[in-house]
């Protein structure tokens, strides 16, 4: 599975946030063969295709695909070298695949500000800076041992050298790696060292319920993330506890209450999942109809592997309908007679939508 972890300042929402997450989620009741730890909670994500498919096939079990959210507290000014639980702390942000992190812009006087005043982007820059320095740490010990292994005429190793030195600059200003304009093959280069500021990142803006627009916190928290390439998902945590708590019938009534379409952590699960470039396809039995997780540009073998790497191995063909004739077609047999139904090979690139069943040898 892929997994979020949240960031951010003390008081700023994060425990709040993860908290509605956490229990808009799956509980772990439902996970008993991976061990999920406390600081760490599984949602589902939200598909409305997925319920459209249901209604079509009638199967016994529907089930969503997931995403983990990691809640990792600790980071204060002087992480990086070791201060507080610093160094624990960007060990975990170091299994994370991408990073939330969340910004206070809410006003309110009874929440105590850890530098007694709300301000985005000096919010930003210590956290940045922390990650910037914990990089920097890596890179100058990595371009220490390529240097050795480049004197001996090693080509990779030259190479290497050359990216890594230019990344120290960058760094040093605390700006983060994802920010430069790389090549492919630098990107290559670099991703053994697992840096930090590599990691797709998006800004959670945490506002006050009105605080949606006309909200000079939350513009500033757009104009840094538009220069860093992160993406910036503005929401109201406090507002988001209180829909979490809420049973599902009550749940529409209270959304449609507030003028808004869905719960703000939906936003929140879909944009992790864009970051990382996942797509989902689908598989639509009798018994389950299923939403899983691909990268973007997975082949079908690859897409078959989600399910069990035996279906990978043992990969002949993969029947296909693209979602929309699905449901155009109510289903596998309509879509066969309209002549949508295709037979794929192993070189297929698997589609967002895609309704798939496998072929395969055991
Ligand atoms: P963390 O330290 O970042 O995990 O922050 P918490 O989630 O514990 O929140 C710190 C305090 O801010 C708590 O008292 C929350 O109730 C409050 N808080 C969190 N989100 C909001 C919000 O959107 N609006 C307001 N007014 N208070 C909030």
């Amino acid at each position: 599975g892929f997994n979020c972890g949240i960031v951010g300042l003390p008081n700023v929402g994060k425990s709040t946030l993860f908290n509605a997450l956490t229990k808009a989620g799956i509980g772990a009741e439902n996970f008993p063969f991976c061990t999920i730890e406390p600081n760490a909670g599984v949602v589902a994500m939200p598909d409305p295709r997925l319920t459209k498919l249901a209604e079509i096939v009638k199967p016994q079990k529907t089930i969503a695909t997931t995403m983990e959210f990691v809640d990792i507290a600790g980071l204060v000014a002087g992480a990086s070298k070791g201060e507080g639980l610093g160094n624990q702390f960007l060990a975990n942000i170091r299994q994370t695949d991408a990073i939330a992190h969340v910004v206070r812009c809410f006003e309110d006087d009874n929440v105590i500000h850890v530098a007694n005043k709300i301000d985005p982007a000096a919010d930003i820059e210590v956290i940045n800076t922390e990650l910037a320095l914990a990089d920097m740490d890596t890179v100058e010990r990595a371009v220490q041992r390529v240097q050795r292994v480049a004197k001996s005429g090693d080509k990779k190793a030259k190479a290497q050298q050359e990216v890594f030195e230019k990344l120290l600059p960058v760094l040093n200003e605390g700006r983060p790696v994802r920010s430069m304009d790389l090549s492919d093959d630098e990107r290559d280069l670099i991703r053994e060292l697992c840096l930090l500021t590599v990691k797709p990142t998006m800004y959670i803006a945490n506002v006050s319920e009105d605080g949606f627009e006309n909200n000079p916190h939350l513009d500033r928290v757009r104009a840094i993330a538009e220069q860093e390439k992160a993406v910036v998902v503005p929401i109201c945590s406090k507002l988001e506890a209180e829909i979490a708590e809420l049973e599902d019938d009550e749940k529409s009534d209270f959304l449609a209450e507030m003028g808004m379409d869905e719960p703000g952590l939906d936003r929140v699960i879909r944009a992790g999942y864009r970051l990382l470039d996942l797509q989902t396809y689908f598989t639509a039995g009798v018994k389950e109809v299923r939403a899983w997780t691909v990268n973007v540009g997975a082949t079908a073998p690859q897409a078959a592997g989600v399910i069990h790497t035996d279906f990978e191995k043992g990969f002949i063909r993969a029947e296909i309908v693209g979602y929309e004739d699905f449901v155009a077609c109510k289903g596998e047999q309509g879509a066969k007679e309209a002549g949508k139904w295709r037979l794929e090979g192993k070189e297929y690139i698997v589609q967002d939508g895609d309704v798939i069943h496998f072929r395969f040898n055991v």
